[in-house]
C-alpha cells in the first residue's frame, strides 16, 4: 500500500489542499490520502488557531466526496503539542509492514522542514512529495531539495502542479471582510463556517 499524508493546520481546509492531494494521488498512484489536522500546532501562535474539533470537522466535510480521501483525528486526539514524528510512528503501527508513506508538503514547509522535531528521524519514516507555492523562488526550492537529499538522505521528490495562489490566511481574511469564499473552499465547509460563525 502507498499512502499519502496531508498534514496541516487546515484553518480552514481550502481547494488548494484538495487539488494538490488529488493531483499527487493520481500521479503517484497512491491508494489513499490521509488528512491529518494538527492538534495544538507548535509552529503557530496558539491564540489565533481555531479549535481542533472545528478544523477536524471541516476537513471531514471537505473529504467526504472523495473515496480516496480520509480525515483522521490522531493529532487532534493527542494532548499537548503534536509532532509529525510521533504521528508517523503511530501510523506505522496502524498499517501493515511494508506500507509506504508519502508526506505531501508545499514550498513553505520545504523551506522550514529542518525546524521539525527530530527531522532526521522523520526522513527515515516517510518519503516526501514537494510542490511549489506562489511566492517562493523556484531556485531556492530546488536547491533546498538537493540539500535535504544529500545531507539527510531524505527521499523527497518534487512534483510540478499548476501554482495555486490560495491559502487559509486568504480565506480567513475574506471572511473577516465579509467577502465571498465560494469556490475557494468546499461547499459544505463554507456552510460549516457560516453555521458556526467562524473567522468573523
Ligand atoms: P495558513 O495560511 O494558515 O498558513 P495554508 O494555506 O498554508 O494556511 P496549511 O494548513 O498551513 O495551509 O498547509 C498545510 C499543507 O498544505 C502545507 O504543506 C502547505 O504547504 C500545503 N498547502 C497549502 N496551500 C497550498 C497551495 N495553495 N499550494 C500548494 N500547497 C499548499
Ligand atoms: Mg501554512
Amino acid at each position: 500500500m502507498k499512502i499519502g499524508i496531508c498534514g496541516g493546520t487546515f484553518d480552514p481546509i481550502h481547494l488548494g489542499h484538495l487539488a494538490v492531494a488529488e493531483l499527487v494521488r493520481s500521479e503517484f498512484d497512491l491508494d489513499k490520502i490521509l488528512f491529518v489536522p494538527s492538534g495544538m500546532p507548535p509552529h503557530k501562535n496558539l491564540k489565533n488557531v481555531t479549535a481542533p474539533i472545528h478544523r477536524l470537522n471541516m476537513v471531514k466535510c471537505a473529504v467526504s466526496s472523495n473515496p480516496y480521501f480520509e480525515a483522521i483525528s490522531i493529532e487532534v486526539d493527542r494532548s499537548g503539542y503534536t509532532y509529525t514524528v510521533d504521528t508517523l510512528k503511530e501510523l506505522q503501527g496502524l498499517y501493515p509492514r511494508g506500507t509506504e508513506f508519502y508526506y505531501i508538503i508545499g514550498a513553505d514547509v520545504v523551506m522550514d522542514l529542518l525546524s521539525w522535531r527530530n527531522a532526521p528521524e522523520v526522513f527515515k519514516l516517510t518519503n516526501f512529495i514537494a510542490v511549489m507555492r506562489p511566492g517562493f523562488s523556484n531556485e531556492a526550492f530546488k536547491e533546498r531539495l538537493i540539500f535535504l537529499r544529500s545531507k539527510y538522505e531524505a527521499n523527497i521528490r518534487s512534483f510540478e502542479i499548476p501554482l495555486l495562489e490560495i491559502s487559509s490566511t486568504f480565506v480567513r481574511e475574506r471572511i473577516k471582510e465579509k467577502k465571498s469564499i465560494k469556490y475557494l473552499v468546499d461547499k459544505d465547509v463554507e456552510e460549516y463556517i457560516i453555521k458556526n460563525h467562524l473567522y468573523l
